[in-house]
């Protein structure tokens, strides 16, 4: 079973002195909410840092009072209003090429600034495009814009901004809905601990408002095992950036 045999390897690399370095990213935070709270109880008791991607359009001082007591949370920018401009049956995509580009820049203008001006030191200058797509041409003018990086799904290419993504989705969108299977999710973050190729760290991308009973469960194990393991290191988007 993959839960097993990521302990081992995990023990394996303690011995060896080698480290797995994890991050965390979760999507489409507006308001604080139950699910939210449950979110921040877990990745605090756990130690775990968290970059919460909030959506900037509706969001304002509530999420931001309760957010600012919780020094292990960054922001990062969610487009602007999680809104898809595409055509069906083309995937769901607000930053595209769709509308003129000066109105996505602007859109994406407002929302750094308007997250930053509520945060202050919690705010980074990362952009989390809603559904994990963005157009090249987009991501070419995001330094203009004042953004230092990027973050969408699947392994790192060059940009013109730094990137640092997220691997390993609990959600299962195209099938249950729900949170997929553990033994699935396990023997992912395996695969990429065990390549040849591998990632500087594992991002996990969690959507609070969506998670089931499997999806918390899934969390609540994988915190159990890696947060205090000596091969396994939790990092903050910002020390990951910084480096
Ligand atoms: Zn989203």
């Amino acid at each position: 079973m993959s839960e097993t045999r990521l302990m081992a390897l995990l023990d394996h690399w303690a011995d060896g002195g080698r480290m797995a370095t994890f991050w965390l990213r979760d999507d489409d935070a507006v308001v604080p909410t139950p699910a939210l709270d449950r979110l921040l109880a877990l990745t605090r008791d756990a130690g775990v840092p968290l970059t919460l991607a909030v959506i900037p359009e509706n969001t304002d001082e509530p999420l931001k009072q309760y957010l600012q007591p919780e020094p292990h949370v960054s922001i990062a920018v969610h487009g602007w209003s999680h809104r898809s401009y595409s055509e069906p049956p083309a995937k769901n995509q607000e930053l595209g090429l769709h509308r003129p580009m000066a109105e996505v820049l602007g859109e994406l203008r407002q929302g750094f600034a308007k997250l930053q001006a509520l945060y202050g030191p919690q705010f980074i200058a990362m952009l989390v495009p809603p559904w994990n797509r963005i157009a090249p041409e987009i991501v070419e003018a995001l330094p203009a814009l004042g953004f230092t990086s990027l973050s969408v799904f699947g392994r790192e290419k060059p940009a013109a901004v730094r990137v640092l993504n997220t691997h390993v989705d609990i959600m299962d969108w195209h099938g249950t809905r729900g949170g997929r299977p553990a033994e699935d999710l396990f023997a992912e973050i395996l695969s990429y601990l065990e390549s040849d190729r591998p990632v500087r760290a594992i991002g996990v991308l969690t959507h609070h408002l969506v998670h089931d009973d499997q999806a918390w469960a899934f969390l609540d194990r994988l915190f159990a095992l890696t947060a205090a393991h000596p091969a396994c290191r939790w990092a903050s988007a910002p020390d990951l950036l910084g480096a």
